[in-house]
This record gives structure tokens, C-alpha cells and sequence, in this order.
């Protein structure tokens, strides 16, 4: 049984929260989303942390078991995000593969000319695409209920890439009702409606009572 104490230590809005992630893209989007909270973010990287093995079947499975091994392998409450692209023609692929889509070490510009290459060969099918996200806190490695939070982002995937910010697919995705790709908004505008600011929102108002 832990120590009643040290739980309420651990659940001090001053406590230092591991980020499973050694992705500076999103260590970034997810320390801008946090600012006002009182925490202090380390990445798992910084604690040299490897990464966990990502043997799940969806999101809330994978980012579920990132945040219990960071946790597990540095004490401190973790926070994990597992996202990626999700397009409706190719049954939901690249899906939780999205980092991985063209190969083990696959860079972006590889997984980008991929899914580009495997869309042209169905001319007829349908662009419609989403970017799916799910935000996971754990207060210890074993917790019994960690916080989960999901959200998604609706556009489709065109045929030239258009913009220079973000990263990953985003220079492929047109946003649902908008003429941009996500690679064209700002950063601070991307942070207001991308399907990891609207996870990782929804996680902190969860996380906040605990915090009190
Ligand atoms: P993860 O690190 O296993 O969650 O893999 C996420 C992968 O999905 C990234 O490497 C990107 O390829 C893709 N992805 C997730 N979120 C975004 C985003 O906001 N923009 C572009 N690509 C994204």
C-alpha cells in the first residue's frame, strides 16, 4: 500500500512530469499547452529513458503503455501522447504506424512520399483523413486510473505538399473547412485546434482536481 503521503507529493502541481517522448515536435506543442500549469516538463530522452515497445493495436493502448514505462523507469508521473494520421481508404492506415509507415527509421519526407505513392494508385478512392490523438497521465507506473483523453482532427490528404511549419504529415493535410494544410497554420494557431491540443486539454482540465 503507497504511502498516502508520498501520493499527495506526487500529485503536487510543482511535481516534475516525465514526457514520454523524445519527438521535439510534439515536446514542443506539448509544453506550450501546459504553460500556466505548474509543472516542470522533462522529456524521457533527458532521463535517458529508451523507448518503450509499442505492442498495442490503437492509440489509447500505445500512449497508455509509453506513459507506465517511463513512469515505471523514472518514478515520476509521466505524460505519453500517441498519435498519428488515420485515412479512410486504406482502413485507417498509417495509423499507429504513422512514424513508422515507410520503414523502421522512415523521416518524414519518406513516410509523406509513401502515403502520397499509395494514393495515387487508387485515383477513385476518397481523400478523407484525420489526425486521431490520444493523451495519457499516469500518477505511478501501475496507476489503476490513468487520465486518457482522445481527440481527433478532421481534413483529407492532397497530392502536392503545401507549407513549411509543423511536422510529420502535415505539409499533405487540408484541414476540413479551411483552404490550408496544417504545415500553413502558425504554431499558436495549429495549438488551438489540432487533435493533440484538444487531447491534451481535455487531459489537464481531468488532471487539474487531482492536483488541488
Ligand atoms: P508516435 O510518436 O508514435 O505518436 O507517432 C506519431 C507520428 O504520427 C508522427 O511521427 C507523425 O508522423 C504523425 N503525426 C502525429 N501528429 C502529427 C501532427 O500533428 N502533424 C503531423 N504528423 C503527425
Amino acid at each position: 500500500m503507497p504511502d498516502p503521503a508520498l501520493i499527495a507529493r506526487r500529485l503536487t502541481v510543482s511535481s516534475r512530469l516525465v514526457v514520454a517522448t523524445g519527438n521535439p515536435g510534439k515536446v514542443r506543442e506539448i509544453s506550450a499547452l501546459l504553460e500556466g500549469v505548474d509543472v516542470e516538463l522533462v522529456t524521457q530522452k533527458e532521463l535517458g529513458v529508451e523507448d518503450a515497445v509499442e505492442d498495442g493495436l490503437s492509440f489509447a493502448e500505445n500512449s497508455l503503455i509509453k506513459a507506465r514505462h517511463a513512469a515505471r523507469i523514472t518514478g515520476l508521473p509521466a505524460l505519453a501522447d500517441d498519435s498519428g494520421i488515420v485515412v479512410d481508404a486504406l482502413a485507417g492506415a498509417p495509423g499507429i504506424r504513422s512514424a513508422r509507415y515507410a520503414g523502421e527509421d522512415a523521416s518524414d519526407a519518406q513516410n509523406n512520399a509513401k502515403l502520397l505513392a499509395t494514393l495515387k494508385a487508387m485515383p477513385d478512392a476518397p481523400r478523407t483523413a484525420r489526425f486521431f490523438c490520444a493523451a495519457v497521465y499516469v500518477a505511478f507506473a501501475d496507476d489503476p486510473c490513468p487520465i486518457i483523453a482522445q481527440a481527433s482532427w478532421e481534413g483529407e490528404i492532397i497530392d502536392t505538399a503545401r507549407g513549411t511549419n509543423g511536422f510529420g504529415y502535415d505539409p499533405l493535410f487540408l484541414i476540413q473547412g479551411d483552404t490550408r494544410t496544417s504545415a500553413q497554420l502558425a504554431p499558436q494557431d495549429k495549438n488551438k485546434v489540432s487533435h493533440r491540443a484538444k487531447a491534451v486539454r481535455a487531459l489537464i482540465a481531468e488532471l487539474k482536481p487531482r492536483l488541488l
